[in-house]
């Protein structure tokens, strides 16, 4: 299946959980019990070890074949490592502003890191509904957010949908006139705008950098990342390095959790690009290689490199 990877950035309250449940609904992902079974499956007791919390929770929907990983991110400051590393892990952004707030510090805050991170966003103007809305002033506050933020010609080229997510419509035009579309503007664009996964290939080494470090009353520590390179199945043996390179342990994976909707599943088999779930590891923990027993040198976050551009003339 196709597969894209997109963060999603808002400043509170300006309508990101909405959304999301609109997005599962309409892509019929969805059934009415698994935010109950998600809730179960919070716990707060480990996740703060180090000092390290739930950061992210990703929701994942089915799309015109595609397979559409929707990763959160914390918009708070003191979390800046952490949100780079979600950045690093998807290669789009779609950018939930408020149409009558405009963009706030948390919109201000995450975008520059995903601006710097190389990442080209979509912009949706939300809560286009209200009677205070003011989407064309936001859109040009927006604008100048970028140029401020130091957006290169192709990220100040972002494309645009206004709309309701609590109405569950978006459109590439503000009038509503084409609320009977739903969402699928939104789905659309995130095919088209988003890139593909970019990762190195299935059939080199299992690699993955750990990005979000939790703990489940069932199955412990678990590590969330996307996987850089090769394929990865439950049972198989991997080791963890340091950034520094050092081994922390050699262990092997219990289980592998991929995000189905609001839940996660447990799966066989997943392989580069996938941002999965992992159990079976005592020590390995964010900004930690997991990597194949043959690896010698860790991955470090990099940034995406500008996507080049092919003129047609
Ligand atoms: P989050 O903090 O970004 O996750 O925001 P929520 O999704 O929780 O929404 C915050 C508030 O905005 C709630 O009261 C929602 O009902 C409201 N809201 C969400 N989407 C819309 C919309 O499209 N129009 C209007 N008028 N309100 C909305």
């Amino acid at each position: 299946m196709n597969l894209r990877n997109v963060a999603i950035i808002a400043h509170v309250d300006h309508g990101k959980t909405t959304l999301v449940d609109k997005l599962l609904a309409q892509s019929g992902a969805v059934r009415d019990n698994q935010r109950v079974a998600e809730r179960a499956l919070d716990s707060n007791e480990l996740e703060r070890e180090r000092g390290i919390t739930i950061l992210a929770k990703a929701t994942s929907v089915v799309w015109n074949d595609t397979r559409i990983n929707i990763v959160d991110t914390p918009g708070h400051a003191d979390f800046g490592g952490e949100v780079e590393r979600i950045l690093n892990m998807v290669d789009g952004a779609i950018i939930l502003v408020d149409a009558s707030e405009g963009p706030m510090p948390q919109t201000k805050f995450v975008l520059g890191k995903a601006l710097k991170v190389g990442l080209r966003p979509i912009v949706a103007i939300n809560k286009i509904d209200r009677p205070d809305e003011r989407h064309q002033e936001v859109l040009n506050e927006i604008f100048d957010l970028f140029v401020s933020l130091d957006a290169t010609e192709e990220q100040l080229d972002f494309p645009v949908v206004y709309g309701s997510g609590r109405a569950g419509w978006m459109a590439e035009e503000p009038s509503g006139m084409d609320e009977s579309r739903g969402l699928q503007p939104l789905f659309d664009l995130i095919l088209s705008h988003v890139p593909e996964p970019r990762t190195g290939s299935v059939d080199e080494p299992f690699r993955m950098i750990g990005t979000i470090l939790e703990a489940n009353p069932f199955l412990g520590r678990i590590i969330t990342g996307r996987i850089q390179s090769g394929k990865l199945r439950s049972n198989q043996s991997v080791k963890v390095l340091s950034r520094d390179g050092d081994l922390i342990e050699n262990g092997r994976i219990s289980k592998i959790l991929a995000f189905r909707g609001l839940e996660r599943q447990p799966i066989d088999y997943a392989e580069a690009g996938d941002i999965v779930a992992i159990a079976g590891l005592a020590k390995g923990t964010v900004a930690d290689t997991f990597c194949d027993p043959q690896v010698t040198e860790p991955l470090h976050a990099q940034p995406i490199d500008p996507p080049t551009v092919t003129m047609t003339f």
